[in-house]
């Protein structure tokens, strides 16, 4: 029987059980899987480049007659080849060699050598070319550019072309075809079919513009990422049609007590915000919307409006936040906020003894409990609620979308909790629409007034004695301030043992101050105890490591120092800086850094002192390091492309969600498409 495009792979030939297993393990199964894994780079061996065109960072083929041999002693013992064509030279660099190979680099000897083209002391060189002497000058060069695959343990580049051929015959005799779906006018250069962009991207011609290729920048390239990023879509909204199709209890949204009672004016940005979210408790389907503000946006005060509504309907609450620290400090807001309301607040945290949470398991089933805060202890399999009406997830970056999942089913028989969804990491719009599609999105684009911008310096390590005096300073002046310690590891103990050293210093430093500690491995008892006395103003300078990076919320904190600022995220910084400047007192974020910082680190430093923005920080954090660092790796994970790049291929999300409404009818389009670049698409579907 002939193959098809969803035949296993151990159906080629080459393939025998092992070897099948072995790509089973890196996700390819099907022949159609194999096409789907792009090769990750190209060489270009069908000609010779002379020596004076080859570029730096690029390979080449070079071939000419060999000038010197000699063996240098310098660092390493090297050989070092000259190589001599009519256009110039170039230096052969090998420190694995033997004697033979040696002299067998005869001088005068023709020789082709093949490797990325590197500037050092001596000039242009190749550290270890692929090289053959006595080039055979008939059968000079190859016909096509050579694709080279990601691989794993055990897979050779040749096996992996070999089986790529056989698929292309597939591809090519396949009774299935890979329907290619109609593509907007605006997008010409992409009227390609799947299986012209496969074979191509397999085989592309010598003439073909290498440059363009090796970024992954082709159209054949593209045709294919967009088809992947079609079909993410697709499952992604599919899931949130399931979910609409569900049933929730409408709340009641005419009356708000807490938004009647606030301290202050709702800031523009979050009234519609508060409407947004109304609007949608109101519905009998679930709600499920992601609420993006910059750090000290108010995102806390939304929580609870949305809280209320589901109170005064009737309903109960669960807010869960990632860290006790912040989970107490919402118990703090929520208890004065809903306690004149008339209705109990609670929090499930690591401090409570058995007893107490049993306790308050109890109250909570039988509805006493009004609303709940905690850590994830909340989704926990033994938490069972009255009537649960609405979830909401603080800081949501923190969790990984299983955990978002399994909230969900924490409802009622058949009607399933409305979900509030708070991130104060500003994710770029086209990784939100990738990450999120399934969400309905709300962004508080504005600070409340009165806020003065966080001043940012870079400081020297050597001038930490300075920064040392100037907390001094603001905390007699009746200021407070936090120290943040960071390591290169991801060591918790060292982290630790970090922090507990420089408070040992600071408190020899500042005798007259208070000086507090919070780090991960405190208990969690001591841990609350410690940021109470520093919201009570007890503690002037607190340090710590970045377990206080989110959330935090002391607004007569006025100066924040980061040591070792070069070792964190961009993203991450600037959720720790968001830590001060939540008051009216001018604020002053402190990078101390060590020197040599690279350029790269030195471009971060500088991002950071020049923009408050959380959302142009994320734009750059994600430019520099890449999705997962803004994201999180959880939510990452969820997004691992075949061919498809979210950085790269940004420019192609808006294109590929709009195609992807257009096909949401079609469904046995969308299922197709779906089916053959999804393995798990359950994993969107079973919310
Ligand atoms: P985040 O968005 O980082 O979670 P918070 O909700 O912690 O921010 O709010 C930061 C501070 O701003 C809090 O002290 C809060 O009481 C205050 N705040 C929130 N909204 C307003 C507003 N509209 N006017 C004045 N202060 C506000
Ligand atoms: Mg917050």
């Amino acid at each position: 029987m002939p193959l098809e495009l969803t035949s296993d792979i151990r159906f080629l030939k080459g393939v025998g059980p092992k070897m099948a297993e072995k790509f089973h393990t890196i996700g390819i199964q099907t022949v159609l899987d194999l096409l789907f894994h792009l090769p990750r780079d190209y060489q270009d061996r069908t000609r010779i480049t002379p020596i004076r065109e080859c570029q730096v960072g690029r390979y080449a083929q070079i071939e000419g007659a060999i000038l010197q041999t000699q063996v240098t002693f310098g660092k390493r013992r090297s050989l070092l080849v000259t190589v001599e064509d009519l256009s110039g030279k170039i230096t052969l660099r090998f420190f694995h060699f033997n004697k033979q190979q040696q002299a067998n680099m005869e001088k005068g000897r023709q020789i082709r050598a093949f490797a990325e083209c590197r500037l050092l002391n001596q000039g242009m060189e190749m550290i270890h070319p692929e090289y053959s002497l006595d080039p055979d000058p008939i059968n000079t060069v190859n016909e096509k550019l050579t694709a080279i695959y990601s691989t794993t343990q055990g897979i050779s580049q040749t096996l992996w072309r070999n089986l790529q051929t056989q698929a292309i015959a597939v591809l090519e005799n396949s009774t299935e075809q890979v329907d290619s779906i109609q593509l907007p006018k605006h997008l010409k250069d992409l009227q390609i079919s799947l299986n012209e962009a496969l074979m191509f991207c397999h085989n592309p011609p010598p003439t073909v513009k290498v440059d363009q290729l090796l970024e992954g920048k082709h159209p054949y390239q593209m045709r294919l990422a967009l088809d992947e990023l079609i079909a993410h879509q697709l499952s992604l909204l599919t899931y949130r049609h399931q979910r609409r199709s569900q049933a929730s209890s409408a709340l009641a949204t005419e009356d708000n007590p807490l938004l009647n009672a606030l301290p202050f004016q709702l800031t523009n940005a979050q009234a519609r915000v508060v409407d947004e979210i109304a609007n949608d408790l109101n519905q009998s389907h679930p709600m499920m919307r992601l609420v993006q503000g910059d750090v000290g946006s108010g995102k806390t005060i939304i929580a609870a409006i949305a809280a209320c509504f589901a109170l005064t309907s009737g309903f109960q609450a669960v807010l869960m936040a990632p860290t006790e620290i912040l989970a107490e400090q919402h118990l703090v807001s929520f208890t004065e906020w809903f306690t004149p309301l008339g209705f109990t607040v609670e929090s499930l945290l690591g401090k409570h003894t058995k007893k107490q949470k049993r306790e308050r398991l109890e109250a909570l089933k039988a509805g006493d409990i009004q609303c709940l805060i905690g850590t994830h202890a909340v989704i926990e399999d033994d938490v069972q609620f009255h009537q649960l009406g609405l979830i909401i997830i603080d800081e949501q970056h923190r969790f990984g979308v299983h955990q978002r999942l399994k909230l969900h089913n924490k409802g009622q028989a058949d009607l399933l909790p409305h979900q509030l969804i708070m991130t104060a990491t500003p994710i770029p719009r086209t990784l939100a629409m990738t990450a999120y599609a399934d969400l309905d999105l709300s962004i508080i684009d504005e600070l409340p007034k009165g806020r003065q911008p966080i001043i940012t310096k870079l400081v020297d390590q050597h001038r930490r004695n300075d920064v040392i005096e100037r907390i001094h300073k603001a905390c007699l002046d009746g200021q407070q301030a936090y120290w943040v310690c960071t390591l290169i590891e991801e060591s918790e103990t060292l982290n630790c043992q970090t922090a507990e050293d420089t408070f040992t210093q600071l408190q020899q430093a500042l005798p007259n101050l208070q000086i507090g500690l919070v780090h991960g491995r405190l208990k969690p008892t001591e841990k609350a105890l410690i940021m109470e006395a520093f919201a009570n103003g007890d503690i002037h300078l607190l340090v710590a490591t970045t377990v206080i990076e989110v959330g935090v919320n002391v607004p007569n904190a006025a100066i924040m120092v980061i040591e070792n600022p070069e070792r964190l995220g961009l993203s991450q910084l600037h959720q720790l800086r968001g830590r001060v400047g939540r008051g009216h007192l001018q604020s002053y974020c402190l990078l101390v850094y060590q020197k040599p910082l690279s350029s790269q680190g030195k471009e971060r430093l500088q991002i950071m002192r020049e923009s408050n923005d959380g959302f142009v920080i994320a734009e750059k954090d994600m430019a520099l390091r890449g999705p997962g660092e803004i994201l999180g790796d959880k939510q990452t994970g969820l997004i691992n492309f075949r061919v498809a790049h979210l950085e790269r291929d940004n420019h192609l999300v808006e294109d590929a969600r709009t195609i992807a409404l257009s096909l949401e009818q079609d469904s046995a389009t969308a299922k197709a498409l779906i089916a053959r670049w999804l393995h798990q698409p359950e994993i969107f579907m079973n919310g």
